[in-house]
Parts: C-alpha cells; structure tokens; sequence
C-alpha cells in the first residue's frame, strides 16, 4: 500500500507544471530502500522516454586552476596556497582535444577557475582553433564573465555554457561565495540564455546548511529555468578550506535529488557527475540508473589533472589517456544502455542553438 502512495505522490510531481515543494520533500526524506527503488524505477522510465539508451560523453579538459574567488567547499579557491596553479597553453589544449577526438568524443568541456589571467581574445582564438580543426561542439565553463565576452565566444563557435548555481538559496549563498552576487550569477545565466547557449547549471547536495526545503526549492528553480543541462553532485569537504571540518554529502541524497531533477525535467541532459563517483565508492552507475544520461571522462593532462582538486580523492586523477572509453563502454553495457558517440546536442530544441548572436 505505502508503495502506491509513493508511486502517486511520483505521478503528481512528474504531471504538475508547478510540483508542489512539500511533495518534493517528501520524496527526499524517503528511507525506506524499497520507496526509494520506487522513486529510481520511476526517474528511469522517464529518462529513456525523453532521453533513449544512450549514455552521451563530454570530454572535460580543466585548463587552468587559477582563480581568484573564494567558495568555501572548492578545493581551488584562491586562499589555498597550498596548490600549485597551472594554466595549459593553446597548444596544449589542441593537443589534448585531439586525443579526445581520438577517442571518438564529440563534446569538449573547456573548464577553469575564474581566472582573471584568461584573456577573452585568447580563449576566443582557442576555440576558433578548436572550431576549424575538429567537427565538435564546445562547452565553456569559465564562470562568471563580461556579457561582451560571453558574445565574443558565442560567434567564435561555442555552442554550450555551464554555470552552476550550487545553491538557488540567495541567503545560503551569500554565506559560502564571499564577495560574490547571487543576482549577478542569475543575470549570467539570463545573459547565455539569451545569446543562445545551450546552458547548463546545476548544485552541490549536501552543502553546510542546507536542508531538504532548500533542495526542493532547487529542484523547481532547474524546472522553471527549463537548463538544457543540470549537474548534481554531492559535496565532499576539502582539507584546504574554511568546511574542511563539515559533514559531507549523502550519496542517497544526491540520488533521490538526481531522480526527481529527471522527473521534473524530464528531457534536461543530466551527467552521473564525477563527485558522484568519489564517494567511498563509484555512484556514477546507480546514477545513470535513476536518471542520468551522460557521462564526462576528463582528458586534462595527467601532471594537471591531480592539482585540480575542486575536492579530494577526485577520481580518475591518474588513469592513462583513453582509459575512460573501456570504463564507460562497461559502465553502459552493465547498465544495459550504449555509449552514444554523437554530440548530443540539448533535447529542448529551441530556434536559438543554431543562431550566433
Ligand atoms: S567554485 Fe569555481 S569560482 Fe569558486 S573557488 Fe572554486 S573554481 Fe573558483
């Protein structure tokens, strides 16, 4: 009986424009391993309606961990001394995207700190380099910058922009991003938005804090701004920060959070992110079981890719180049899905991915 009343509180969610908070909430507090088996069954049906058997991969290069804000959960924020800072050079980022390319990946994610010493005309000419050489599509995750520069990339051909939210909670975030402005984060996703990115957002579960409303409210805030891409992840405290002494986040949690994203989302392309497979052990499968479709093998250079430590005992710090295809095509086999080796454009298909502002 308890089953059906889970099962039709799912229903309400996925069919409501507007899904009641409090419903969302009593999804998250589940405990019960069959209820949430529910709640995993039901995102999973949801996600290959809208979104197939495929498993899409984005190929993340993190090229450079300057940065000169200060998040309290990130690993890299400019008051760890304790780091040795590295930005790769254009060639080396032209290198690298060959051996991605190599690997048949169709999508790059270029990803940094915000780091004032990335000159937009430089990164412009990165991704034009990019753009003349190999048939992919360019994902940017730089942070917040200039509207201009936004523009300036966006006619040099990238096509996709992450910028997450971490939390929706203006007043939760003001705590954690000193020196940062909530509603000029929001502008940033309003300026990409509009200068057709296909954008992406996403939060970090667990965050000292917060609480299942604040979660739910995050979930309704991803459906409202209808993201064409939403990174979940738990946080993982790190040794060189001001939370180094705060709980970490639930894998559960982040679970139930993923799933009822894809319920509410339905077609959002959302990664099992790589936080989700630090934990004590890999959740990346349980999470392309309740909801996600991507997966995102990092091909930084190995001498770079242990120093961007957004948080500890990252994975995947010193496989071999190349060695995420094997891994991937046996995470999707095992799932009974494939690895989709197209670009996996956003399924929202709006007029504005094809124009250049
Ligand atoms: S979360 Fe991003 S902006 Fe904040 S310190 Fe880390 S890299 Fe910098």
């Amino acid at each position: 009986m308890k089953y059906s009343v889970v099962k039709t509180i799912l229903n309400k969610i996925y069919t409501s424009r507007v899904p009641d908070p409090g419903d969302l909430e009593f999804v998250l507090s589940l405990r019960d391993p069959e209820e949430i088996r529910e709640v995993f069954t039901f995102a999973d049906k949801i996600r290959e309606k809208f979104c197939g058997k495929g498993i899409a991969l984005r190929g993340i290069i993190e090229f450079s961990n300057y940065c000169f804000r200060r998040c309290f959960y990130c690993g890299i924020n400019k008051d760890n001394s304790k780091i040795k800072r590295y930005r790769m050079s254009r060639k080396e980022i032209l290198d690298t995207v060959g051996r991605l390319v190599s690997c048949r990946i169709k999508t790059v994610v270029l990803q940094s700190g915000e780091d004032a010493g990335i000159d937009a005309a430089w990164l412009e000419d990165v991704i034009l380099s990019i753009k003349s050489r190999f048939d992919i599509a360019v994902t940017l995750s730089v942070g917040e910058r200039e509207n201009e520069d936004y523009r300036l990339w966006r006619r040099a051909g990238a096509e996709r922009y992450l910028l997450k939210i971490e939390t929706s909670n203006e007043k939760l975030y003001s705590s954690m991003h000193p020196g940062m402005d909530f509603r000029h984060r929001i502008g940033c996703l309003n300026a990409l938005k509009s200068l057709g990115y296909q954008t992406g957002s996403g939060i970090i579960v667990g965050l000292p804090g917060q609480d299942l409303k604040t979660i739910a409210r995050d979930i309704l805030f991803f459906k409202k701004r209808d993201f064409d891409m939403i990174g979940i992840g738990p946080f993982i405290p790190h040794q060189n920060t001001c939370f180094t002494d705060k709980p970490g986040g639930d894998a559960g949690l982040a679970l139930k959070t993923l799933a009822l994203t894809r319920i509410v989302t339905r077609n959002a392309h959302l990664p099992a992110t790589t936080a989700l497979g630090s934990l004590d052990r890999d959740y990346r499968p349980e999470g392309l079981a309740c909801g996600a479709n991507v997966l995102m093998p990092n091909f930084t250079p190995l001498p770079y890719r242990k120093l961007y430590e957004i948080y500890p005992q990252k994975r995947c710090v010193s496989e071999a180049p190349g060695a995420c295809g094997t891994c991937m095509e046996k995470m999707a086999k095992g799932l009974g899905r494939f690895v989709d080796y197209s670009r996996a454009d956003s399924l929202k298909k709006r007029d504005q991915f094809t124009a250049h502002s």
